[in-house]
């Protein structure tokens, strides 16, 4: 990985989620060998929300997906942080064209499978490998040789672990560690608002119980279709699945007594998916060698601060850059410039999330929302804990 016989290095991204994609979007871009290896057989449109702050546009603009985004998604003009019994609003973030003003670039509410699809359309189709999950990873020499669990094989320079909260590119880094469950779960749905009956949901709430909250906004900007998503404690039910149906009549158990107009947007809604909430600590280090991570494999965090994706978009910028200033010299180093210049802010964010307590009262969300990946000065490599 040093100048001499340099040639262009191919790099293998494990998983097409919202990190993987986007950093294949922005190393194809500078004509970059990429290849994405994601586990899953095709792309499933799975019925959720996602709401992409400006720190995550900036990436998103990038890409050139922002025209794109904006028609489909929802421009809120608030997030409004309300009591979960008496509705009193506690306080209201502006967003609309006051954030817009304030951080050069819009807050939106989109349906993350909108997303999805925005990303993987930044990507070259024939770079995207689907159904392949990857089982094994080892550094021979120069290379990396994978190994996928329907027995084919594969060599990289390096290897980026976009592989999500379970990543096995971590568990391979840092030995077996099951994610941290919360004991809370998450209900959520996107569904017709025409369903609805006597209440409009026309910008981004979120009711605050003593326990658990609900989170519901639109996610088109002609309000079509309406977005929910819960937290709920269920401390005996931490299944790993995407996919995982949940029952309606869970849902009115857990949020009985909170306000009328919460009450008449479940009861509109036909079905949920659950979803138990994992998360870890920050990890010692997020790269050995040719080797590195991203995205929730390195920074799982609870959707408290709806900043997760913000996060994986925000690394494949800061890596993006990395690896520019590293061409034809050593790729390992940019990786622990890359680590060095991303932990501090991923774990602040990690661990905010965890308070929840992110809007419940008066803030000054500048420090997430205004960070701008593309300038954020580039740290230099330091040793981590595990050297
Ligand atoms: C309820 C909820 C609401 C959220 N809301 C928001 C929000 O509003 N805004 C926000 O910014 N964030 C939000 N998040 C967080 C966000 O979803 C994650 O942070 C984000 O998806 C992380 O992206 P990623 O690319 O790191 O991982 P993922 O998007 O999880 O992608 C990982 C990919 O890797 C694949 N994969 C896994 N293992 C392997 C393997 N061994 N081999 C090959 N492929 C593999 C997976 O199939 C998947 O496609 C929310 C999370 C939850 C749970």
């Amino acid at each position: 990985m040093t100048a001499a016989g340099y040639s262009k290095p191919n790099y293998a991204i494990i998983g097409a989620g919202i990190g993987g994609l986007a950093l294949a979007g922005l190393l194809s871009r500078t004509g970059a060998k990429v290849r994405v290896y994601e586990q899953a057989a095709e792309f499933q449109r799975i019925g959720a929300g996602i709401q992409m702050g400006p720190n995550a546009v900036r990436v998103l603009r990038a890409l050139g997906l922002e025209p794109m985004l904006r028609r489909l998604a929802f421009y809120p003009p608030s997030w409004a942080n309300r009591a979960w019994d008496t509705g009193e609003y506690l306080f209201e973030l502006p967003y609309g064209e006051d954030a817009e003003a304030r951080y050069g670039a819009p807050y939106l509410l989109m349906h993350r499978g909108d997303l999805h699809a925005a990303l993987a359309s930044a990507v070259p189709p024939d770079a995207i490998a689907y159904g392949k999950k990857l089982i094994d990873l080892q550094t021979t020499g120069p290379d990396v040789r994978l190994r996928f669990a329907d027995g084919t094989s594969a060599q990289a320079d390096a290897v980026i672990g976009a592989d999500g909260v379970h990543s096995r590119v971590r568990e391979i880094l840092l030995g077996p560690e099951r994610p941290r469950f919360t004991g809370f779960v998450a209900h959520r749905t996107v569904f017709p608002t025409a369903l609805i009956k006597g209440v409009t949901v026309d910008t981004c709430t979120k009711w605050w119980g003593p326990d658990r909250h609900i989170v519901i906004y639109p996610v088109n900007p002609a309000r079509t279709e309406t977005y929910f998503v819960t937290s709920v404690p269920d401390p005996d039910w931490d299944v790993e699945s995407w996919s995982a149906k949940g029952e309606m009549a869970e849902v009115f158990a857990a949020l009985a007594g909170f306000h009328a107009d919460v009450q008449r947007v479940i009861e509109a809604c036909p079905q949920v998916h659950k979803w138990a909430l994992f998360e870890r600590d920050p990890l010692p280090r997020w790269s050995d060698g040719p080797v590195v991570l991203l995205g929730d494999a390195c920074h799982p965090m609870t959707p408290y601060m709806a900043q997760g994706a913000a996060c994986a978009l925000e690394d494949t910028a800061v890596l993006a850059r990395c690896i520019a200033a590293a061409d034809g010299g050593d790729l390992a180093e940019g990786f622990r410039r890359y680590e060095a210049t991303r932990r501090d802010r991923a774990a602040r964010i990690q661990l905010g999330s965890r308070q929840n307590e992110w809007g419940k009262e008066r803030m000054d969300p500048g420090w997430v929302y205004g960070y701008d990946a593309w300038t954020a000065p580039i740290a230099e490599a330091r040793a981590t804990a595990a050297e």
